[in-house]
């Protein structure tokens, strides 16, 4: 038997999306690639929150879809926005600079959300708009943080400022409610490992009208990752290299399983089973990275450990004595919050195992926890709602 992952990706890959991937390989040259994938962006539009965005899938890993922003629409030399709350917004950050773009930083700190009033500061103060782009991690999946990415296009909106708006949805997009249009998101990045339930391998990028037109003007060198020509080729129904055919037919049947069960239900789902963890953490004493109970993450619970304890310890004894894997703390997290990780295919009764092979690890340390009391915590919040969870046969 395979035990379930609660690390906050790789996700756990249900059954259908296996057999779906099992399929034996296909010409993408032939009218079959059109069929499947026409269909597929327009589904996909949904998941996004858009009407309007055009879709692209790169192979690659979420990283790929943080390149595919920066180096379509910006130039080395071009100013960029960013805050830094976690690992990940780090993360973006140094590709920017890598790839020589200036990065003006905003540091919060990790456990808090996008600092949405201190960027309107600076985009009010860029009075001659040489920022070209905002990049915002919508779920930082190092500290548990949701932000409000409504509030950062507010920024832009009360700066009158033109800028992008980028944004990281790999840990949200197909798990929390992600809303490109309405917020006016101009590039949003996703993997198809996390909400989407399937290995990683796809870097899934959806684009607004400006953001495409911009990058049909930019005329920095483009390689592998040409955001144009990845839209050309699609909307002419087929690919510019060899498509990772196993993988996007697993990608329109993992968007089958979505739409069957419905967006707004995912959501809920991944909110209950969220407030399931949290309602064990609190018994047990411990608190959260996220530092108000509003920030914190419906997909990834990042939980800090007492002074004289060792986060990685917690992760080590689930392994190695449960064999269940839990995300460890990055960066300045290392070893100080341990994650668990409930996004994609996750049930109640799946969560608490999840729980309960936690308290043991906790209890096996010696963490000063009453044994078995977050799993009554969970419980107790399963148990009061009926109607979230799919009915099962
Ligand atoms: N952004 C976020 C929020 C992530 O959680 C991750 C990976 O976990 C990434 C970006 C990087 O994606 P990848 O590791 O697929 O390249």
């Amino acid at each position: 038997m395979v035990n379930p992952l609660f690390i906050p990706g790789p996700t756990n890959i249900p059954e259908r999306l296996r057999l779906a991937m099992a399929r034996s390989a296909w010409d993408h040259r032939g009218p079959r690639f059109a069929q499947l994938i026409i269909p597929l962006r327009e589904r996909l539009r949904s998941v996004f929150g858009s009407r309007q965005a055009e879709m692209a899938f790169f192979t690659g890993s979420g990283t790929a879809g943080w390149e595919v922003a920066l180096t379509n629409v910006l130039s080395p030399g071009d100013q960029v926005l960013a805050t830094r709350h976690g690992m990940f917004s780090q993360r973006w950050i140094d590709l920017a600079r890598r790839l020589g773009l200036e990065v003006q930083v905003i540091d919060a700190p990790w456990g808090e959300g996008i600092p949405a009033d201190r960027l309107a500061e600076v985009l009010r103060g860029d009075c001659q708009q040489r920022i070209r782009a905002v990049l915002a991690v919508h779920n930082e999946t190092a500290t548990g943080v949701t932000s409000d990415i409504a509030a950062v296009r507010r920024a832009l909106d009360a700066a009158s400022h033109a800028g992008l708006l980028m944004v990281d949805g790999v840990s949200s997009i197909a798990s929390l409610p992600f809303r490109m249009d309405d917020w006016g998101v101009d590039i949003a990045v996703a993997g198809s490992q996390k909400g989407f339930m399937l290995p990683t391998g796809l870097a899934i990028v959806a684009v607004s009208p400006r953001a495409r037109a911009a990058a049909a003007d930019h005329t920095g060198p483009r390689g592998y990752l040409d955001l144009s020509a990845m839209l050309e080729a699609l909307e002419a129904g087929s690919y510019p290299y060899t498509p990772a055919v196993g993988l996007l037919d697993a990608l329109d049947e993992s968007l089958a399983m979505l739409h069957e069960e419905g967006l707004e239900a995912v959501y809920a789902r991944h909110a209950h089973i969220a407030a399931g963890v949290r309602a064990a953490v609190g018994a047990w004493g411990l608190e959260l990275c996220a530092r108000r109970p509003a920030l914190a993450s419906d997909t990834v619970t990042a939980i800090r450990v007492p002074e004289g304890f060792s986060a990685d310890a917690v992760v080590q004894r689930a392994q190695t004595r449960y064999g269940m894997s839990f995300g460890i703390g990055l960066g300045q997290l290392a070893d100080r919050v341990f994650r668990i990780g409930h996004l994609g295919q996750m049930s109640e009764a799946m969560a608490l195992a999840g729980i309960a092979t936690a308290e043991m690890a906790l209890l096996d340390l010696g963490f000063p926890i009453t044994a078995g009391s977050g799993v009554a915590a969970a419980q107790r919040q399963y148990r009061q709602t009926e109607s979230i969870m799919p009915r099962r046969q």
